[in-house]
């Protein structure tokens, strides 16, 4: 089958950036989510993207309306049924997905390769839930997508080989490089990085520095573009709570216990970039 339409469902952070991805590669894009003004959010946010990348001559000037004019909008996820090829990008809630994944599979066409952009829950139980298991991957992003080269994609233990292969493509297809990763809580990527942000969010809330200085010993110190801190910001500390999570209770270890401060945060609707406030405070 020829991938043509590309079905995101969720137009938050990471959904619109991907719909920006696929429609600027010439794909045609329906982004779903159950908020019709997260979607306007979302269609601001490419629109935005788009224009900044023109202006410093990164992409041609006419690509913005261009790409726009290939995205269309829906509340209505049974839209999908035209869909050739669809990444899920909801909050990072397991049955929440579970759920979506079930109802995916029963609208969208028999033959057509479900992803998900989850960044720490095992795609295998989301591929058990769906009468298409060996057509469900991991189709791992990074944040922000339109600059970030990496994909993470996940092979469940079901995942067959032409599916890697198809999405192996499709990554490359829109610029980007992937990475083959066995399906485990957290993959690789945050394996590594939440514990390495939680950790940081435990030396401000011993008081061991302020936020500046943390961050800036691990930019100056060990070459990081940017500090542990204000990367959780970026990512949203709602997604790196739910994240830490998974791995605590995935692993059952201790070592990945959540950080009560991050706790805290997001108790307070601190969630960092998406709502002006959280280690550090931004203009909305
Ligand atoms: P977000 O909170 O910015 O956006 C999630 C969107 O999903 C919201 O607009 C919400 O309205 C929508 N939504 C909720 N339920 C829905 C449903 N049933 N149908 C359609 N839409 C629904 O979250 P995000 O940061 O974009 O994260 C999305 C996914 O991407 C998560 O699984 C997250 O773990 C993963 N991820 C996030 C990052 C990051 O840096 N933020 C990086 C890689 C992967």
């Amino acid at each position: 089958m020829e991938i043509k339409t590309i079905g995101v469902v969720g137009a938050g952070t990471m959904g619109n950036g991907i719909a920006q991805v696929f429609a600027y590669h010439g794909f045609d894009v329906i982004m779903s989510d159950v908020s019709a003004a997260a979607l306007e959010r979302g269609l601001a946010t490419i629109k935005k993207s788009l224009e900044r990348l023109a202006s410093k001559e990164k992409i041609p000037v006419d690509a913005p309306a261009a790409t726009l004019a290939r995205i269309c909008s829906t509340t209505r996820l049974e839209d999908f049924a035209r869909a050739d090829f669809v990444v899920e990008a909801v909050v990072e809630h397991e049955a929440l997905k579970l759920d979506l994944f079930r109802q995916l599979d029963g609208l969208c066409k028999p033959e057509v390769v479900l992803a998900s952009n989850t960044s720490s829950i095992p795609i295998t139980r989301l591929a058990a839930v769906t009468r298409r298991p060996a057509q469900v991957i991991g189709m791992h992003f990074m944040n922000p997508v339109p600059l970030m080269e990496l994909v993470e994609i996940i092979r469940a233990l079901q995942t067959a080989d032409e599916t890697y292969a198809l999405v192996e493509d499709l990554a490359r297809r829109i610029a980007k490089t992937p990475v083959e990763v066995k399906d485990a809580y957290g993959f690789v990527s945050n394996r590594v990085l939440m514990p390495m942000i939680n950790e940081a969010i435990f030396a401000l809330h011993e008081g061991l520095a302020t936020p500046e200085a943390i961050d800036t010993v691990m930019k100056l110190g060990m070459n990081h573009p940017m500090g542990p801190l204000a990367l959780a910001d970026l990512i949203g500390l709602d997604t790196c709570l739910n994240i830490m999570n998974v791995l605590y209770t995935g692993f059952n270890d201790s070592k990945y216990r959540p950080c009560p401060l991050l706790k805290q945060m997001v108790d307070a609707g601190w969630l960092g970039r998406k709502t002006g406030r959280g280690f550090y405070t931004y203009d909305k």
